[in-house]
């Protein structure tokens, strides 16, 4: 899969801007996450038609969360609505440990939107007792809980007391642990009463291996078995989560009417035609007029997108980013989709895999104006969709880097002592404050412009062929096609880089991440699961081990710690094209064993040694692994008569408060939906 694939870069604490900013980015802090703000320039510079284009399809982007609450997890909407309410209206001792505790599990829930870590999957484990929850539950008004008819709030503590404390209960959202029935193991609620089995058959009864243009089957639906039948339960107006869907139609028909442009209202007026049938041919219809949509400034994703929540990857969690173009920056990536046939042309692959023409690679450097869904709080810094392959090879695709949202946490880390521990020396230290922001967002434009447009498929290949292995290479591939030509020549030609010493800086940071700092975010005696992770240390073991003979990497000890030494960097640079090469064999031919025999060889499992020692002193530096936002606040001013004079943006919403409003004003979705 390809879509939001950089979600959660926030493992690249290495990269320290100086300098500090009046702007306060820090909003709050709990668990192993740290919240920020994000800025958002130059939107006072946009027409008021373009802020109110902005502001209908920014209330579109927050009326889609209840949703993704239930996709995560059947109880989900039901413990927030709880806690939300236990917090507001408890009465007791609120500096207890208890509901100091309850606090911190609220606010890990609304980071994950659900009960487990947005990130590693797993149910959070609560810190207040048991006997709290029922007691602090049991008295307040039973009018503010989200009780069923007739339900009564001791009955409501008794079904939740399993699903938040026990550990045997739901404890993963989406496991992929080869072997298993995915879907009776994951705790999302995509699936109900189904096997794995019935799913597969399900959809491969409707692939037609001689259709050149399919549709994402089962993206936009619930597959239930009801009656010994198994039936999708399509997303849509009148279906599943009408409510919530008919107010993102509502908001997506004002913004219609002040589209930029005429292929801009074909594009939302395509959506809103989609959320209403949940005819998937619409969908790709939506896709391919988004594509084309080049002129428009402002732009967006709304929708059933990304499949990393579903372990079988058909289904789409909802998400939505707003955003409009940032044209300095975009520039640079310009240079490089104006090369992008060069760059195929040159790629270490096997010619058979590359692509003959490189179609429509569009990339732009844009600004964030809302975050929501399934990019909230938690976010990418890049978005490459649509994901349809046939689309991307026939229409193109359009490729971001996000770089507001980069640079709050470039300033959020700045000075936090990351580099000081891990670094082996000097030499890279100095090369990371002089290149790292560089050559990061340029590995992240290589990677979404280029990386996952690259290649094509064998005649006759399923994509879906690599299964749970499939967003692992896929991303592997475009870290791989990234990092072999952030080290080219070429780009010192092209006025992209200064010289050939700052794609070393990438270079160390890649190996030293994926070898060992982003351990911080896998707890002890765990392995690694999250497909992004997985990539990270496949590329990374991969280069070790194969370098190995000629101490190409080297993990270097000293005073008891360990360090990632690289001696040679233009020998890394030809292991990442081997691998690149290797990579796109799997991926062109469909090799599952192929792709099974890297991934469970370098991409999943952890030394526990070294993992012990990465966690210990990253505990000393007091980080946090994850990082979330909190949204802008946008607000409409009127004249007297009530006309919108202007649309203004304010940053001083908190955490809490944030999310408390969202609940009351953007919660349509009853608590359980069937
Ligand atoms: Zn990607």
């Amino acid at each position: 899969m390809t879509g939001l694939c950089l979600a959660s870069c926030g493992t690249k604490p290495q990269t320290a801007a100086d300098g500090t900013d009046a702007f306060n980015y820090v909003v709050d802090q709990f668990a192993d996450v740290q919240i920020l703000r994000y800025r958002v320039p130059d939107f006072e510079t946009l027409s008021l038609q373009q802020k109110l284009l902005v502001y209908y399809l920014n209330q579109a982007a927050v009326e889609g969360r209840d949703i993704l609450y239930d996709q995560n997890g059947k109880h989900n909407l039901c413990i927030r609505r709880t806690l939300e309410a236990v917090y507001e209206n408890y009465e007791g001792d609120r500096s207890s440990a208890d509901f100091k505790a309850l606090e911190t599990y609220l606010k890990q829930v609304w980071m994950g939107n659900g009960i487990h870590h947005h990130y590693s999957m797993d149910k959070f484990v609560p810190a207040f007792s048991q006997a709290f929850f029922a007691e602090a539950v049991q008295g307040i008004d039973p009018a503010k809980l989200p009780l069923a008819e007739g339900e009564t709030a001791e009955a409501l503590v008794q079904k939740l007391t399993p699903v938040i404390f026990d550990p045997a209960v739901m404890p993963k959202r989406v496991n992929q642990a080869a072997g298993q029935d995915l879907i009776a193991t994951s705790a999302c609620n995509y699936y109900e009463g189904v096997t794995q089995r019935e799913v597969e058959q399900f959809y491969n009864k409707m692939k037609d291996p001689a259709d050149a243009t399919p549709v994402p089957y089962g993206l936009n639906s619930k597959l239930v078995k009801r009656n010994g039948q198994v039936q999708e339960r399509t997303y849509k107006v009148g279906g599943l989560y009408s409510p919530a869907i008919e107010r993102i139609v509502g908001w997506l028909e004002k913004a219609s009417t002040v589209a930029e442009n005429d292929q801009q209202r074909k594009v939302i007026d395509t959506l809103i035609d989609y959320y209403r049938t949940g005819n998937l041919e619409t969908y790709n219809e939506y896709s391919i007029e988004w594509v084309k949509d080049l002129a428009s400034q402002v732009d967006f994703v709304n929708g059933f997108t990304e499949t990393y929540g579903d372990p079988l990857g058909l289904k789409g969690s909802w998400e939505s980013i707003v955003n409009f173009k940032n044209v300095e920056a975009t520039k640079r990536t310009e240079i490089i989709s104006s090369n992008a046939q060069w760059f195929e042309n040159h790629s270490p692959v096997a010619p058979e895999f590359r692509k003959e023409e490189v179609k429509g690679v569009s990339a732009k450097v844009i600004t964030a104006a809302m975050l929501g869904g399934d990019c909230y709080p938690s976010t990418p810094i890049g978005i490459n969709l649509p994901n349809s392959n046939w689309i991307r090879h026939d229409y193109g695709s359009k490729s971001v880097t996000i770089e507001n949202i980069t640079e709050a946490y470039n300033q959020a880390a700045a000075g936090s002592g990351f580099n000081e521990e891990f670094m082996w020396s000097n030499t890279e230290r100095q090369r990371s404050k002089q290149y790292a922001t560089l050559t990061d967002n340029l590995h992240t434009d290589l990677h979404e412009c280029l990386g996952h447009g690259s290649g094509k498929l064998l005649p006759g290949v399923d994509p879906d062929a690599l299964k749970a292995y499939g967003s692992t290479i896929e991303e592997a591939r475009a870290d791989l096609f990234g990092l072999y030509f952030v080290g080219d020549p070429k780009l010192v030609e092209l006025g992209l880089l200064p010289d050939m010493e700052a794609y070393k800086a990438q270079y160390y940071q890649y190996i030293m991440n994926g070898l060992m700092t982003q351990l911080t975010r896998i707890q002890p005696g765990k392995d690694i699961e999250e497909s992004h992770m997985r990539n990270r240390q496949l590329i990374a073991a991969w280069a070790y081990e194969h370098g190995k003979a000629d101490k190409v990497i080297e993990l270097a000890e000293r005073d008891g710690k360990h360090y990632v030494v690289v001696n040679d960097y233009e020998r890394l640079r030809d292991l990442f094209g081997q691998l690149l090469a290797e990579i796109q064999r799997v991926k062109s031919t469909g090799d599952w064993q192929g792709a099974h025999d890297l991934v469970e060889t370098y991409a999943v499992k952890v030394d526990p040694a070294l993992h012990t020692e990465v966690l210990a002193r990253y505990e000393k530096l007091h980080l946090t692994p994850y990082k979330g936002f909190v949204n802008p606040v946008y607000s409409l001013m009127k004249d007297d008569q009530g006309n919108v004079t202007d649309v203004t943006v304010s940053y001083d919403e908190d955490y809490v408060t944030q999310h408390l409003r969202y609940s009351k004003e953007f919660s349509t979705l009853p608590t359980y939906n069937e």
